[in-house]
């Protein structure tokens, strides 16, 4: 069991004490402490020093007695100023300590009221002119009027005048230029060698029991009024925490600091007041400056020290960052840099590519073989009506002819093609406004010339045609098709394209229902005419049948060559009874005919036979060419047979009863 001497009855003023004792602080230290209220018989400095207490609370005459050779030891300054002051009612007319002077003062003792007695001396008031009364610890004396000044606790008496509603005034020491520590935890030397540790665990759990304190002033409150049975009201105990607090300065100061100048500004008090000879055994009495013992220069210089290197260290600190930050924007930078060169490059690479692309594509455009001409649409009324060539390549003025194209109309450069081509225009606009390409032939009349061309939309109202001349192509073509169509030999239709030509003029007349007719005709004995006279002389004979056959045939009449020596004639809008009279005539015709051979040789005669059919107009129905070629086949067989050089008409049995 630990005893701690407190200076006084129970109170607010030593709040810290109760709060580690009550809060387990000693406990958790493995502390077990009583705490002793003071009174006159209990005096914290006897206490300890007779040994019946370890640790105890004191004022200033801890270092008094220190000083006094007393092996005491502080080892916190619980209050950093001092409470001590003296009370003086209102009406007194006192107001410094120069008023009194000649005045009765009640004061404890010398070491007690050490500061009381400095402010006096730094005042220059000498203790001879004042009426020292030794304390009788009663406000009432100082209400009553007995005395003049009271020797008071800031936290303490104030509130009983305050009750009281009697008007005061307060003389503090600390308005004299005196600032006494107050309120020490103090022991002995004698603890501090045998439990060094113990000493060191009180302290921290004190100092923690105070720190506790200030927190919850409340809660110590109710503490003491229930545990302590402190005779104060709530009032008074709130009074004194709030003065107490002011003496601790608990969010500024740690709670219990020592400056040892002040303990030796405290020591050398007592010296000049001749309470001590000399204030030199202060070393080992501050607890806490014993262990570092450390010279008066080193603190001021450890500040600057301190100050620089924080400086220096915030410099560095900043430099770091403005360094990383440097860094980690010329990593971005460089970063950057790489992406805009490989864009860069790119870029390059592409407008390169697009170049050699766009060469490309100008040496193909002023090397292909095709025109290429690049037009914009013209419209009137929203209709396109003409346009313009915007440019063109060297093949295309070759192609066309035309010269000296650029900026000017197609109607201009080409004058009539409005009238030979309107389509033109139509198929033009429709690719500009479609966009979908469109391949065409056409025959350019005012240049007599045929083109095939491609055109494909280019942008707004405007077209790119590739055209190509394909004049001689169409002549081959049609030559091809006229040499597939006729007989070489006697430049009337094969039997194909007769076929074909019958058949279409057959249509017609089923569909108008007009009449027609067919002769088959086959030249006679014509083998006999080859064998004799050589084939030369039978082709002379088969192009002088042709001539005059076409001699007195109508435009509208076909006649082909249907075979070696066989020819057939359709005489549209004929009926057969006509058709029998044109053969008959024919027929004389050809056999009246000489054809001359050499000088010397005798003029050649030929016949032929005719077989005539027709289609009337009531009968038409299903008749296909083939059929009525096969019937004027027969016919023609009949005149053969009946012969030769005659015409026989197939007459239906309804025609025959027409022609009877
Ligand atoms: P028919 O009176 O019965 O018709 O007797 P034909 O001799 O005319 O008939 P045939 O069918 O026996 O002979 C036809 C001849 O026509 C045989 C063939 O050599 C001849 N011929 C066919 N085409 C040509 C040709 O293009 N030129 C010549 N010179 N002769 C041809
Ligand atoms: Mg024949
Ligand atoms: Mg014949």
């Amino acid at each position: 069991m630990i005893d701690l001497q407190l200076r006084w009855h129970h109170q607010f003023q030593f709040a810290g004490y109760y709060a580690a004792a009550e809060k387990g602080f000693y406990r958790e230290e493995g502390l077990e402490v009583r705490l002793n209220a003071g009174d006159p018989a209990h005096q914290p400095v006897q206490e300890v020093l007779s040994g019946r207490a370890h640790y105890a609370e004191g004022n200033s005459e801890v270092l008094y007695k220190r000083l006094q050779g007393k092996p005491l030891i502080a080892l916190a300054a619980i209050f950093q100023h001092s409470p001590s002051i003296l009370l003086v009612r209102k009406d007194s007319g006192i107001a410094s300590v120069h008023d009194l002077a000649g005045k009765k003062v009640m004061l404890m003792n010398r070491t007690e009221d050490a500061d009381l007695l400095t402010m006096f001396l730094n005042e220059g008031i000498a203790l001879s002119q004042i009426n020292i009364i030794p304390s009788s610890y009663r406000i009432d004396d100082l209400t009553s009027g007995k005395i003049d000044a009271f020797n008071a606790y800031s936290t303490n008496e104030p509130f009983y005048l305050k009750q009281r509603q009697i008007p005061y005034s307060i003389i503090a020491p600390g308005n004299y230029r005196v600032d006494f520590y107050s309120d020490i935890l103090f022991t002995s030397e004698q603890e501090l060698h045998n439990h060094p540790d113990r000493v060191e665990k009180v302290l921290r759990a004190t100092l923690k029991g105070w720190r506790y304190a200030m927190d919850h002033p409340d809660e110590t409150i109710d503490l003491l009024l229930k545990k302590y049975h402190v005779e104060k009201t709530r009032a008074h105990l709130e009074f004194e925490a709030a003065e107490v607090r002011k003496l601790i300065f608990p969010n500024l100061i740690e709670i219990g600091h020592m400056n040892p100048e002040r303990w030796q500004h405290m020591a050398d008090t007592f010296v000049k007041l001749g309470l001590v000879k000399s204030s030199a055994p202060l070393d080992g009495f501050i607890y806490s400056a014993e262990a570092k013992h450390l010279p008066a220069w080193v603190q001021p210089a450890l500040t600057i020290a301190i100050a620089v290197l924080i400086a220096v260290l915030s410099a560095t600190y900043y430099l770091l960052r403005l360094n990383r930050r440097l860094i980690r924007a010329e990593a971005l930078l460089r970063a950057t840099n790489t992406v805009l060169a490989a864009e860069i490059d790119d870029r390059k690479a592409i407008e390169t590519s697009l170049r050699e692309s766009e060469m490309r594509y100008r040496s193909l455009f002023e090397n292909m073989l095709g025109g290429f001409a690049y037009c914009q649409m013209l419209y009137q009324n929203g209709q396109p009506e003409d346009f313009i060539f915007l440019e063109v390549n060297a093949a295309f003025d070759s192609l066309t002819g035309l010269r000296d194209v650029l900026g000017k109309r197609v109607s201009e450069v080409i004058p009539g093609i409005k009238a030979s081509n309107p389509e033109w225009f139509a198929i033009y606009g429709g690719v500009v406004e479609a966009g979908a390409p469109e391949k065409f032939e056409t025959f350019v009349k005012p240049l007599n010339t045929w083109f095939s061309i491609a055109a494909y939309s280019a942008g707004s109202q405007c077209f790119v045609a590739v055209l190509e001349n394909i004049t001689e192509h169409k002549q081959i073509q049609r030559s091809y098709e006229q040499m597939a169509q006729i007989d070489h030999l006697t430049g009337l239709a094969n039997r194909r394209h007769f076929t074909q030509q019958a058949e279409a003029e057959l249509a017609r007349t089923l569909r108008y229902g007009v009449p027609l007719s067919l002769l088959m005709l086959d030249l006679d004995n014509f083998k006999q005419i080859n064998d004799t006279h050589g084939h030369p002389t039978g082709d002379r004979v088969l192009q002088t049948f042709s001539d005059l056959c076409l001699s007195c045939l109508r435009q509208v009449d076909l006649i082909g060559r249907i075979g070696g020596e066989e020819f057939a004639i359709l005489l549209p809008e004929t009926a057969i009874m006509e058709a029998v009279d044109v053969a008959e005539r024919l027929r004389r015709m050809i056999a009246e005919a000489p054809v001359h051979l050499e000088h010397d040789q005798e003029a050649l005669r030929f016949t032929v036979s005719i077989g005539v059919t027709g289609v009337a107009t009531v009968s038409a129905s299903n008749i296909h060419i083939d059929a009525l070629l096969q019937k004027a086949d027969q016919a023609l067989y009949q005149a053969k047979a009946e012969g030769r050089n005659r015409v026989f008409a197939e007459v239906s049995a309804w025609q025959n009863r027409m022609l009877c």
